[in-house]
């Protein structure tokens, strides 16, 4: 069989007829958050319903980082390569210093708890922006089931530290990235409930500061949700689907996609020369080399 599916035919080039898509480990129960540290040679994970971040290394495969890990969900890296993490149990966003110690971000907004963060990126200006939909506490599954006290918002930290919600018009957002080149945001709405609507990325252009404007929809998921996505060196975006992961092309038009046997959460791009597509897929992590290179940090 086929591990991909080509929708428009330049799809073909941005794969590798003989690369396979890989399990590399598995038993888990529900993984989020891929995040790939190229000069520790690993790629780090959340498996969040229990409770810990995980590490795979090429060799040595799977160990601990971190246990308990307050039900962390999404992960990345900032500029200075620290890694930055949503936590649901702790309901904030953390960095962890490269002395190992914990920080904190964002716990609160306008003197209340946030939800669950979710899903994070960090732009070149050092400001962190994350997604807090109210997941995590809906049940005692990925954290403690606790009280909404904010709407489901997109938030942006500014390098001092101030908290800024830049978009509220959400039913929940989850994940969100941005361009190569940073005017254009994209963020996905995955509904109040599981399967509930809607499931649609929608694109912003932004503006010094990080202003937004637009919000379009930009892709409706299908079958699936955009739980996470991240963008290639072209600007196409490469989204989680329930049948694998979807090549979006810049225009929103979907370009071809990675087949995987499970309900696919997150990617992120990473390996020696940035183009392997990590994929952590409900309870496995698999990988699969492209003919592409991931944006962003790594
Ligand atoms: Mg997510």
């Amino acid at each position: 069989m086929s591990f991909f599916e080509v929708v428009d035919p330049r799809f073909s080039s941005f794969v590798l007829g003989n690369a396979p898509v890989k399990q590399l480990a598995t038993g888990f129960d529900w993984v989020e958050g891929p995040v790939w540290f190229g000069d520790a040679g690993c790629l780090l994970f959340s498996d969040i319903p229990n409770n810990r971040i995980l590490r795979w290394m090429p060799g040595a495969g799977i160990s601990v980082f971190r246990e308990p890990s307050n039900y962390a969900n999404g992960n990345t890296r900032d500029r200075q390569g620290r890694l930055v993490t949503c936590e649901h149990g702790a309901r904030r966003v953390t960095r962890t210093e490269l002395d190992g110690s914990v920080t904190v971000i964002a716990d609160r907004y306008q003197g209340k708890r946030l939800n669950s963060p979710n899903d994070v990126v960090v732009t070149s200006d050092g400001a962190v922006w994350f997604t807090d939909p109210h997941y995590g506490i809906m049940t005692d599954y990925e954290g403690y089931r606790s009280e909404q006290e904010l709407p489901c918002n997109v938030y942006r930290v500014d390098p001092s530290g101030s908290i800024e919600a830049m978009l509220t018009d959400f039913a929940c957002p989850n994940g969100l990235a941005f361009s190569p080149d940073e005017t254009r945001l994209y963020v996905a709405d995955t509904g109040r409930m599981f399967g509930s609507d809607p499931q649609h990325i929608r694109a912003f252009t932004v503006a010094e500061g990080g202003r937004l404007s637009g919000g379009e929809v930009f892709h409706a998921i299908s079958p699936g949700c955009a739980d996470g996505f991240r963008l290639d060196t072209d600007g196409n975006l490469w989204s989680s689907a329930a049948d694998g992961v979807h090549c979006l092309a810049p225009d929103g038009h979907i370009m071809g996609k990675i087949l995987v046997p499970e309900v696919v959460s997150n990617v992120c791009f990473g390996g020696r020369a940035k183009h392997r597509l990590f994929i952590t897929a409900s309870t496995s992590l698999y990988a699969v080399t492209l003919n592409r290179v991931g944006a962003g940090t790594l």
